[in-house]
């Protein structure tokens, strides 16, 4: 999910890298032949850059290829040069001085840069090392002979910041990945704090921060909401003749099956047991008693599994001023015992105008 968010931005600061890169190798170019500090290996290797920067730039913006071909490719292609034209430096009595190696080792850290883009932390590592040893490599027998020389002297410089650059890369790297597993535990644990293992669906605890919600929106826009308690008939009985572990499998069900009815804006949540709750945002009490029923019907129309249909009961209430969530669901609750009073597999609730009515004369 990281990744889809990063690309993008990886793509611009990559289009930005390789626009400054081919500036630069240009000017290089330029300025080396003015003052006629060039060779035909040289000459070569500026070409082979002003080709390189477009080349890249292209893949960067083909969709086709990932990023990280990207960072091989440009890994692959520094390494190379850079190796090249310590080659020349280190064994070419012609070329060699027409290559100055302050200049080279100043770019060189590109390649660990890229390499580092690398989506895995140990490819990167190991991507680095490899071009470090080859490197180090092809400077060895030079640096055995030339001990105490300025080109040696640079380096082994060189190669002393090039291990120190992938050290810190790959701490940075560890790093950043120990931080998104953290940030990962976190968001589970929220997704976890807020679902009912069972059925999946959303706990009691969700449920009661839904409602909270609900009811400010309601105190401060007037946008109501009602909610519907709803029960299983006679699920003792099911547990009884067919056992808890099929039980629990109709739960599940049951909580899918009455997802299929609602809208996304509202929410399904387990209250406990074989009792679920639905809070329906922005629907009167009229509404809400519809839907209840709605939900019963599509309940008891089929089989939750194979062969075995059962039947709900709701209570439906509206919310009212003074309401706190504790309020609502008691009312529910009445409602609830109503339906089942009057037969199950059916929705019982009292409009709002009546209630508050009911309330007013109590007082
Ligand atoms: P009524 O129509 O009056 O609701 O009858 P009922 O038998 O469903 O009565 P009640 O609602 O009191 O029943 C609760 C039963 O639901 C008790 C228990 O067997 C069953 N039950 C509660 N929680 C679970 C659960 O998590 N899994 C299973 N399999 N059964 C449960
Ligand atoms: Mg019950
Ligand atoms: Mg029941």
């Amino acid at each position: 999910m990281e990744m889809v968010h990063i690309e993008p931005l990886k793509r611009r600061v990559y289009s930005l890298l390789f626009v400054l890169g081919w500036l630069s190798g240009m000017v290089a170019w330029g300025l080396a032949e003015y003052h006629g500090m060039i060779s035909v290996p040289l000459r070569l290797i500026f070409l082979a850059n002003a080709l390189f920067q477009p080349l890249a730039l292209m893949l960067v913006w083909q969709n086709r290829f990932p990023l990280a071909y990207v960072d091989i490719f440009v890994v692959g292609f520094v390494a190379f040069i850079t190796a090249v034209c310590m080659a020349l430096k280190f064994y070419s009595e012609v070329y060699g001085p027409s290559v100055f190696l302050e200049v080279m080792y100043l770019w060189t850290p590109i390649i660990y840069i890229f390499a580092f883009s690398l989506p895995k932390r140990e490819q990167a590592l190991h991507v680095s090392m490899a071009v470090w040893t080859l490197l180090f490599l092809v400077s060895l027998p030079y640096l055995f002979t030339h001990g105490n020389g300025m080109p040696s002297y640079l380096t082994i410089q060189f190669h002393f910041v090039t291990a120190a650059l992938i050290a810190a890369f790959y701490f940075f790297a560890s790093f950043q990945r120990h931080l998104r597993l953290a940030q990962l535990n976190v968001e589970q644990m929220a997704e976890l704090a807020n679902t009912d293992t069972l059925t999946k669906i959303a706990n009691r605890r969700r449920i009661y921060e839904v409602m909270n919600y609900e009811r400010l929106r309601f105190t401060r826009y007037g946008h109501s909401f009602s909610v519907l308690l709803f029960d299983i008939d006679h699920f003792k009985k099911f547990n009884d003749q067919f056992g808890h572990d099929l039980g629990d499998k109709i739960l599940v069900e049951l909580a899918q099956r009455v997802k299929e009815v609602l809208r996304d804006v509202d929410t399904l949540g387990r209250w406990g047991g074989e009792e679920f709750i639905i809070i329906l945002a922005e629907t009167t009490f009229a509404d809400a008693l519809l839907k209840a029923k709605l939900i019963c019907d599509h309940v008891a129309v089929k089989p939750l599994l194979e062969g075995h249909t059962i039947t709900i009961s709701g209570g439906v209430t509206e919310v009212i001023l003074g309401d706190t969530p504790d309020s609502v669901l008691q009312r529910a609750d009445v409602a609830l015992y109503e339906a089942k009073r009057l037969g199950r597999n059916r929705a019982e609730g009292m409009p709002s105008d009546e209630l508050e009515h009911a309330l007013r004369t109590l007082w």
